[in-house]
């Protein structure tokens, strides 16, 4: 079987609400898919995370070294791609578009053997898996405390063990309104902020102490991916778990964040940090280090379908016993009107627990329609 075709699908669809988290409002969602086509009529579907016609220009440059190879072969087709760009694309945008190519590889290689991923990675440790519900972000109009406290009853009345809030907004306001999830969500529902590195040490810790009452089960991203000393320093002050890694790459990248133990759970997103290849990787090393692994998430369908086949694979978090704790999935609560949209049978929650498709390959039908439908102008 020989590579034939590399496509890139750069998506676009307009909200009709904006929402903001600390650092800007949201008015569109983008996306960018990858679609690779072999010579034996199977079609790989990957998604790449970040920037989606700068990613989509990257996988188009690396186009030229695939056509013609065999996509089984997954590791070297990604230490290929590394290797040829790793002067210039250790981080960011190439790794990326270097995720999106690899989860497309793998969806060919689950249906060329006719089982899902997560049976070619090891084989699955679950069947489903718990999601959380992000969403909580803030609004053009109306009272945050208010609007954020209804939303998060409407997770916790859908069954959500847990909801993430976005926090960066001003330590006194973000108080206020963790106090009012808090209230809303009642006692025995998990609840996690995320600062999207709007802080510096100063004020994360100040509003880590602030929160501690709120039984805080993890606080996301309080300083920039680069202030390492920043992440040691929140860790060291503050009592509960401190997230991070969503702006981090490869095994590289997570080496040096759990050498320098800087968070107690890491959080890579397999469109952005290297691919399923990559991310079981630094799965692997995390249990080494003693580190949570959850995956962040923020895409479509696709997305959401090569992260359920990695945490079919992922380690519990704690070492293997009757109640050991497992790692969630992150779930976009949000509008995104491409993410259902693209799959023909969209991935949906029952009660907080999101069932992980068990059809070859990532175990998902595109909607080739919706392609040409959100298909953005000039792309
Ligand atoms: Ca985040």
């Amino acid at each position: 079987m020989k590579i034939t075709e590399v496509r890139t699908h750069v998506l676009e669809a307009t909200l009709s609400q904006p929402f903001a988290y600390s650092r800007a409002w949201y008015d569109r969602r983008t996306a960018m898919i990858v679609e690779i086509e072999t010579d034996d009529g199977l079609t790989g579907w990957g998604e790449s995370y970040g920037p989606a016609r700068i990613t989509a220009a990257a996988v188009k440059a690396m186009a030229p070294w695939l056509i013609g190879e065999d996509p089984l072969c997954t590791e070297h087709l990604w230490q290929e791609l590394y290797a040829s760009l790793r002067d210039h694309g250790q981080k960011g945008v190439i790794v990326q578009a270097l995720s999106g190519i690899d989860i497309a590889l793998w969806d060919i290689k689950g249906k060329h053997f006719g089982v899902p991923v997560s049976r070619l990675m090891g084989g699955p440790l679950r069947e489903g898996v718990r999601a959380y519900a992000t969403g909580l972000y803030r609004r053009r109009s109306g009272d945050p405390l208010r609007y954020l406290a209804e939303e998060a009853a409407g997770y916790a009345a859908e069954g959500f063990g847990a909801v993430k809030l976005k926090v960066g907004f001003g330590v006194e306001e973000d108080a206020r309104a963790t106090a009012a999830v808090r209230e809303a969500i009642g006692p025995d529902v998990g609840l996690m902020v995320d600062a999207n590195h709007a802080y510096d040490p100063i004020e994360a810790i100040r509003l880590g102490r602030k929160i501690e009452r709120y039984d805080i089960a993890w606080f996301e991203e309080p300083v920039p991916p680069e202030d390492l000393a920043g992440y040691r320093a929140v860790k060291a002050a503050l009592p509960f778990p401190i997230a991070g890694g969503e702006c981090e790459f490869t095994r590289f990248g997570f080496r040096d964040l759990f050498v320098s133990h800087a968070l107690d759970i890491a959080e890579p997103d397999t469109c952005a940090a290297g691919g399923l290849s990559e991310c079981k990787k630094i799965a692997d090393m995390a249990v080494a280090f003693g580190i949570r692994y959850n995956p962040h998430v923020w895409g479509t369908g696709i997305a959401i379908a090569a992260s359920l086949q990695l945490l079919a694979v992922l380690p519990p978090h704690t070492p293997p016993a009757l109640s050991a704790l497992e790692p969630m999935l992150e779930f976009d609560r949000t509008e995104h009107p491409i993410r259902a949209a693209l799959l023909s049978a969209p991935i949906e929650h029952d009660r907080g627990v999101v069932r992980i498709p068990a059809a070859p390959g990532l175990g998902i039908s595109v909607d080739r329609e919706a392609l040409v439908r959100f298909g953005a102008r000039g792309a």
